[in-house]
């Protein structure tokens, strides 16, 4: 039998569940990908993200034809087709006469529906879609309370994904989950292209995008690019707890993006990172249980579809946010890092710039829309939704209703953070602000988180005038901390 494995968001060619299924289930295997108008027509024409994949394609690309050749397949690669999915996977599906398709589970709502559509165009022609887990390491119902119903806390959430990680008396345990599904026994059944079928992957321009400045940010692409990164993590990994919330040091991965696409496996950086863990190292501990929220917010989405676009807890949704021109205005001043807060401008800075975020500014500069600005947390997750490399409709959403108080073992709302003594704490020496605030570099190290505080001699000094050089504050944080609290006050008493 012949198939076709469609990639998505697993753009590598080594521990691939829908691979894996396809090549030890039929004789022949075809490898394709899809440019999805439906998703890149709504995208600015340069877009980091499309780069991202154009050129992890290439390197999937080639890859596959490596791994063909090595096992005596000629001409075996990834076939790039450009158009709406719904179409053009079920045309090429017939096209290539296969019985089946295979991919990844995918479980945003967006991406369940098209399946839904593709699976029934494929049925129609006689092609059975198969589908399997690849993206996370638990997903679905896989981790549920003793009660069976999904988990709406985190700490216990995790410590039940441990234990079923971690029980070794459990035929599936000691780590079963994190096993790599082996690629290069099974690459001989890897089908060459047919020659109508065998055109490089496209340039940009061939799909209608312009080139950004992706090459001249840290973030190398492919499988080959996650490598780089996570080389590099390993000889940082035992010291991730200490350095993951200072922005101006290297702490985190800088794997997000790596991992919204697929570059890399998560089984393979959960199983480096537990036996590390299981080896003493606090810095993997710290870091598998980042990578366990993201377990968590995927299954958040999958069982409260809701979230896109409400309250995970309804009774937030009775909360009267900003709006008008003076909110617009508020929210214009956010977005292009003008709010007069220097590590909340550093941080809008570098999400502008680079399309990342670090993130205890993540959590800052959310926290500063909701609760400094009184504006909807909808704006500011849509806003990253379209800046950040590593965009991912589910730990977004989970990361902007944390800070918004409104999710799912979220922040209390009556903890707000002062943007100043974030920034005095974890941007102690201001090294962070002075790379994206070059106009206030010269300003003494303890004056560069509150510059309207400054004597008028200092400012002068660092030839600074504030509303020239750089805004005084569009909001004072003390006042708006009160109006925040009456404004979640309607929840307190519908609760
Ligand atoms: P590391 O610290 O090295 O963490 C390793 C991996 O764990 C990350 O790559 C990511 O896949 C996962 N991870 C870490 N923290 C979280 C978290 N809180 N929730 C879910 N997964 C996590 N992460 C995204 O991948 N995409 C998003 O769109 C996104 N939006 C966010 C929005 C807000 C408001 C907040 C507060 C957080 C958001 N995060 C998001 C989570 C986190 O900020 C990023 O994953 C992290 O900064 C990426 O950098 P890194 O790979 O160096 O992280």
């Amino acid at each position: 039998a012949r198939a076709l494995v469609w990639f998505r968001r697993d753009l590598r060619a080594d521990d691939h569940a829908a691979l894996y299924h396809a090549l030890t289930q039929a004789k022949q295997v075809f490898c394709a990908f899809v440019f999805d108008r439906s998703i890149l027509d709504a995208l600015p024409r340069a877009d980091r993200r499309v780069e991202f994949i154009r050129d992890s394609l290439v390197d999937l690309d080639a890859q596959l034809r490596a791994l063909g050749q090595a096992h005596g397949v000629e001409g075996a690669g990834l076939i790039v087709r450009h158009g709406a999915a719904e179409r053009e996977l079920p045309a090429l599906a017939a096209e290539l006469g296969v019985q089946a398709v295979y991919c990844a589970h995918d479980d945003e709502p967006a991406a369940l529906a098209r399946d839904a559509t593709v699976r029934g165009r494929l049925a129609d022609a006689g092609i059975v879609l198969h589908t399997a887990k690849d993206h996370v390491v638990f997903e679905r119902s896989e981790v549920l309370t003793a009660s069976g119903s999904p988990y709406g806390v985190f700490t216990p959430y995790k410590n039940t994904w441990l234990r079923k990680l971690a029980d070794a008396g459990h035929p599936r345990g000691d780590g079963f989950y994190l096993r790599p599904y082996p690629i290069a026994r099974h690459a001989r059944r890897l089908a060459p292209r047919p020659p109508a079928f065998a055109q490089p992957v496209p340039t940009l321009a061939d799909i209608g995008f312009e080139p950004t400045n992706l090459h001249r940010l840290k973030l190398p692409t492919g499988s080959t690019g996650a490598q780089e990164l996570l080389d590099d993590f390993l000889d940082r990994i035992d010291n991730y707890h200490d350095a993951r919330d200072y922005p101006a040091i290297k702490g985190p991965s800088y794997l997000s993006t790596h991992l919204r696409f697929g570059t890399v496996s998560i089984r393979r950086l959960a199983r480096a990172a537990w036996d590390r863990m299981n080896g003493g190292s606090r810095g993997a501990e710290v870091w598998l249980s980042e990578l366990v929220w993201r377990d968590f917010y995927h299954q958040v989405l999958h069982h409260h579809p809701r979230v896109v676009g409400h309250a995970f807890r309804p009774e937030y949704d009775a909360i009267k946010w900003e709006h008008g021109k003076a909110a617009d205005a508020l929210f214009a001043a956010w977005c292009e890092g003008r709010t007069g807060y220097p590590l909340v401008d550093a941080a809008m800075a570098q999400i502008n710039q680079t399309g990342y975020m670090h993130n205890r500014l993540r959590m800052v500069v959310a926290s500063f829309l909701v609760k400094d600005l009184g504006i909807d947390w909808r704006w500011g997750e849509a806003y990253f939704a379209t800046h950040l490399n590593d965009f991912d409709l589910a730990a977004n959403n989970g990361g902007w209703q944390w800070a918004a108080s409104t999710g799912c073992d979220a922040q209390p709302y009556f903890r707000i953070f002062n943007p100043v003594s974030q920034s005095e704490k974890f941007d102690p020496e201001g090294r962070f602000i002075q790379r994206y605030l070059p106009q206030l570099a010269r300003l003494a190290p303890k004056l560069i988180h509150a510059p309207w505080l400054a004597r008028p001699v200092d400012l002068a000094a660092a030839g600074i005038e504030l509303g020239r050089d750089y805004p005084a504050p569009i909001v004072d944080h003390a006042a708006a901390r009160e109006k925040t609290l009456a404004r979640f006050a309607v929840v307190k008493s519908r609760a």
